[in-house]
């Protein structure tokens, strides 16, 4: 806007030309730094990843067409499997996602109740999938059957077997009819927004046992082989593209106001794509093109969300980070990209999702203060998906807790190393691991083991978020964070493109962090759901005594505390009850975990008593809770 009155003045002077070249260039210099904060010091490798991409089992070859008139995606996908089991496949299942939005009568949107995140399905909009043709690739044709009410998984009978080693193809000719934005994919912007997610027929999971497929639950995510795709898709002209993977050549016009994008993705077990002509696009580069590792952080978002954008640069760079160090490289160095797509305001169903190589922002339609960092919360979130999801690839609907919960775990890891808390309004910061301890406190006795469609929607939150929040938090407490930080790298490293069972990830523990200590955080909180409450049952001049409810025992330490006089002694696992005689001079005041108490205890109000009432503490206590309560109800549980 500065720039104006300087323009009209020298626009006549010959001189003046040339000097305004100079100007408009250092004005437009200082408006890019004004506008947007300074790029991430591009940090070069010294040398290579050593990294053992996964073997490729899917090849897709899509070519579509979205028409924003129609809402749909429409084209021809080929699809060749690789069976590397030992075991022949005799049919193949795939999975055809929109199919659960076709009516509000579905399995999914009855288990989803009331809709999805705080999002209303639109039953006048819905979504669904037809195949039409599908045959092999020497013409043989197939036919589907349905395996659930509403076709949401299907299965045809091959003529053959593919024997181990072999592989089949399919072609089919498809056509998916996006919804109006809900559960994570859709249009809004009357067509001329569309993220697009689970919008082609998606092979199941060959495994030994067969395959590895489910009908699609209302809390269920997703589990998909590694794999290529490469995509041809084309779009009305001056529409701008993001997607997982890369555009492999220059879009190109194939017909009067259409325009053909080619993208190409590799070691990936998932493609999204958003589109709209309201977006716009900013590179940074965060390692160097031509070095090792390169990778460039693209961010779309409509120009109305520019704020928004420039608010979250710096922090999801930084916590990429935290991320890199706490675990490994961004997919081992494989994806030369990462997008970050903000959503419009009026698609916030499409927010809070992640993809390989891209993730989604925005679930909460407006940013809010800054002080209250839920944005934050959740690009930091989607970004640690990129590890656990896209990468590590655990079975989302088998095991969500693996994806979830070392997703949600390492969200607080990042807040906590950006010094970021979720709530920082008015001096009364509350942590993000404090809004899931208060989650967790509905019913802590959730197991965290368990398909995701053993769990209503509050359970599965406990049982996938807050629960794995809290115990990997308070196993970081027991054993220190370099020791734990030891575990995730090993954990990544180990098991990146592998899709890892959750005895896996246990017998990683068992190797860094000790027997004892994977035994501990797998039997009692994994599979039992034990909890714990350490408090103090009786304060006084004569007597103390302390408690322990709940199955789950974690060694304790208990100051005693009389002015400058102060004693530390261990409250060991085999006490339930622990009784500590009065000195002549009695302590006036006991503390159960003085340090930081564990975030997987119950209750921290009933971890320590004085002799004599302290009003101000607890005022200032229930002022806080007061607080926290009402912060909880503004956001209503978290699942993204
Ligand atoms: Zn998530």
């Amino acid at each position: 806007m500065r720039r104006a009155p300087a323009v009209h003045r020298l626009a006549l002077l010959p001189l003046g030309a040339l000097a305004l070249a100079c100007l408009l260039g250092l004005a437009a210099l200082a408006a890019d730094r004004w506008l947007f904060p300074p790029a991430p010091q591009a940090r070069p490798l010294a040398t290579p990843p050593s990294v053992t991409p996964p073997a490729e089992v899917t090849h897709y070859t899509i070519t579509a067409r979205y028409d924003p008139q129609t809402f749909q995606v429409s084209g021809t996908l080929t699809l060749t499997y690789r069976n590397l089991t030992q075991a022949a496949i005799p049919d193949v299942v795939m999975h055809l996602y929109l199919n659960a939005f076709k009516s509000d009568q579905t399995q999914w949107i009855q288990e989803a109740g009331t809709g999805h995140r705080g999002f209303l399905y639109d039953a006048a909009h819905p979504g669904w999938m037809e195949l039409a043709h599908t045959r092999l690739d020497d013409g043989t044709p197939l036919s589907w059957e349905a395996l659930d009410a509403d076709a949401t998984l299907i299965r045809a009978v091959l003529p053959v077997p593919v024997a181990p080693g072999a592989s089949f193809t399919l072609i089919t000719d498809f056509t998916a009819q996006m919804p109006r934005v809900f559960a994570r994919t859709g249009w809004a912007q009357d067509g001329t927004f569309v993220m697009a997610g689970q919008w082609f027929p998606k092979a199941g999971v060959w495994q030994e046992t067969g395959w590895n497929a489910y009908p699609f639950h209302a809390n269920s995510e997703f589990f998909a082989d590694f794999g290529t795709y490469d995509v041809n898709l084309t779009l009305p002209a001056g529409w701008v593209l993001v997607s997982t993977g890369q555009e492999a050549a220059p879009p190109s016009v194939t017909a009067p106001g259409l325009v053909t994008h080619h993208l190409y993705a590799r070691h990936v077990i998932d493609f999204a794509w958003a589109a709209s002509p309201d977006l716009e696009v900013r590179e940074r580069v965060y390692r160097p093109a031509g070095t090792p590792a390169a990778l460039t952080l693209r961010y779309a978002y409509p120009t109305s969300r520019r704020a928004l954008a420039k608010r979250l640069m710096p922090v999801i760079e930084a916590a990429l980070g935290v991320y890199e160090n706490d675990f490994g490289l961004y997919a081992q160095g494989l994806y030369p990209t990462l997008t970050v797509l903000i959503v419009p305001p009026d698609a916030g169903a499409a927010g809070g999702m992640e993809y390989p190589g891209l993730f989604t922002v925005g679930a909460l339609g407006s940013a809010g203060p800054a002080c209250v960092r839920l944005p934050e919360v959740e690009a930091v979130h989607e970004l640690a998906h990129q590890w656990w999801q896209s990468v590590v690839a655990t079975n989302e609907a088998e095991e969500p807790w693996l994806d979830e919960g070392f997703t949600d775990y390492s969200t607080v890891r990042a807040m906590s190393a950006l010094g970021l808390e979720l709530y920082d309004c008015g001096g009364w910061p509350f942590s993000y691991l404090s809004m899931r301890r208060m989650e967790y406190q509905l019913n802590p006795q959730t197991p965290m083991a368990g398909a995701a469609w053993d769990f209503d929607f509050a359970t599965y939150n406990i049982a996938a978020y807050s629960k794995p929040a809290l115990a990997l938090s308070t196993l970081e407490r027991q054993v220190g964070d370099e020791a734990m930080r030891t575990f995730l790298r090993a954990y990544f490293a180990r098991h990146a493109f592998t899709h890892p069972r959750a005895q896996d990830v246990r017998a990683v523990m068992r190797d860094t962090l000790g027997a004892e200590t994977a035994d501990l955080f797998f039997t009692h909180m994994v599979e039992r759901g034990d909890w714990m409450d350490a408090f103090v049952r009786r304060f006084d001049r004569d007597a103390i005594e302390l408690e322990r409810a709940g199955d789950l025992c974690l060694p304790l330490m208990v100051d005693l505390v009389n002015g400058v006089r102060r004693e530390r002694i261990p409250w060991p696992c085999d006490t339930a009850e622990l009784s500590i005689a009065q000195p002549a001079s009695p302590w006036r005041e006991v503390i159960i975990s003085p340090q930081m108490p564990p975030p997987i205890d119950l209750n921290h109000a009933n971890n320590g008593a004085r002799l004599g009432v302290d009003v101000g503490t607890w005022l200032s206590l229930a002022a806080r809770m007061v607080y926290a309560l009402q912060s909880l109800s503004f956001w209503g549980g978290a699942a993204w």
